[in-house]
């Protein structure tokens, strides 16, 4: 298969990161008898500095005509960098954003696995972290609280503010759909989350869900409220496959599951459209602290490389072998400064890199 990959590497660790990814994409393609053809692209700071602006229109249609973006991470110290002495619509995070709104970007996705080499890291009781966990969360990701209508104004004499929460059938059935889909390239069971005991939004959700679930027979759905959810995340993860839920409930959720995984470094994620096109960039931010000095763990970016071969191109053998080539090196004991721990060996970005393509 030929496949168009726009790469977006960015600022700080991005460079580093997204050059271990496409090694490991190219001993893929060698591998499986693929062709990745790369184009290049600038956002962010890097884009700030040779366009003056953070997201350009040839940016945009360049994406638009690849069939995924790769991307490693956006932005700089916001302490120091003069990037952050622009105004807002100008920084680097505003390209972010633009990306997302100009590829229509709606679904969220954040897996979150406790890998059994690094347990330890892991802030929960052994008992419950020795069972081990693989979920991936599905956030709405441009409905609900964050866009909804919002004014503070002055009622009866009382300093007011407002928030609206609004979520229409079509949002819902497009994110359902997305979960259930993904679902079925997982282990089957989908939980839905909502606070329909108190929403009229969440009804609304959970009788689309309903709906949705009916094409989806081989999927187990079970309906559970945000604030049980937010319980058994620490009590029992291992339960849980397919998460989906509404833009603010998981906003908190992936940050409390990706929290219990105890390493930021390793964890991918995805943005994906109604179609198969997805947005594929580490968890994490652009690290400027250990920026150009091969300190960064690429593995986050690897494994959203991988999601990108499983969700974007149908490359189900190719992005397991991906998934394998990593725990296969964690098996080997080769660390990174970030995941490093007692009688394991470190090694730097590069070397982490290689290592994974050579266990492909
Ligand atoms: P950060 O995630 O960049 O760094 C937090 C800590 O985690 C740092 O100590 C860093 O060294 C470490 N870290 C992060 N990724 C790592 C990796 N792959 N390997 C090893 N260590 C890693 O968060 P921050 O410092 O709050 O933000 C830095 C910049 O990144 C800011 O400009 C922020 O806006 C931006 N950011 C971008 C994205 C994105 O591109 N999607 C996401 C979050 C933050």
């Amino acid at each position: 298969m030929i496949k168009k990959i726009a790469v977006i590497k960015g600022d700080g660790i991005g460079p580093e990161i997204v050059t271990e990814a496409m090694k490991v994409l190219d001993k893929v393609a060698e591998k499986y008898g693929h062709r990745f053809d790369y184009t290049q692209l600038l956002m962010g700071g890097a884009s700030i500095d040779a366009n003056g602006v953070p997201l350009t229109d040839e940016t945009i249609a360049a994406c638009k005509a690849s069939d995924a973006v790769l991307m490693g991470s956006i932005g700089g110290d916001t302490n120091t960098s003069p990037w952050y002495k622009l105004p807002a619509n100008l920084r680097p995070e505003a390209g972010l954003l633009g990306i997302r709104k100009a590829l229509g970007l709606f679904a969220n996705l954040r897996p979150c696995l406790l890998y059994k080499q690094l347990a330890g890291a892991c802030p929960l009781k052994e008992s419950i972290a020795a069972k081990g966990f693989d979920m991936l969360i599905m956030r709405e990701l441009t409905g609900g609280l964050y866009f909804g209508e919002r004014k503070t104004e002055e009622i009866n004499g009382v300093m007011t503010a407002i928030d609206t929460l609004t979520y229409t059938e079509a949002e819902i059935r497009r994110i359902a759909v997305k979960a259930f889909e993904v679902a079925m390239k997982r282990r089957k069971k989908v939980t839905s989350v909502d606070k329909a005991n108190v929403l009229d939004s969440s009804r609304l959700w959970r009788k689309v869900v309903n709906e949705v679930a009916k094409e989806y027979p081989e999927v187990t759905l079970e309906h559970m409220l945000v604030d049980n959810s937010a319980m058994q995340l620490v009590k029992d993860p291992a339960q849980f496959d397919v998460m989906v839920t509404e833009n603010m409930f998981g906003d908190i959720l992936s940050d409390e599951a990706s929290m219990i995984t105890g390493s930021i470094g390793m964890l991918p994620s995805a943005s994906m459209n109604e179609t198969k096109f997805g947005l594929y960039e580490p968890s994490g931010g652009s690290a400027p602290d250990i920026a150009g000095q091969d300190k960064a763990n690429p593995i986050a970016t690897i494994l959203s490389a991988a999601m990108m071969l499983r969700y974007s191109f149908d490359m189900t053998d190719e992005a397991d072998a991906v998934e394998t080539a990593v725990e296969a090196v964690l098996d080997q004991g080769y660390r990174t400064g970030d995941i490093m721990s007692e009688g394991c060996t470190k090694v730097g970005c590069a070397e982490m890199g290689s290592l994974i393509a050579a266990n492909i």
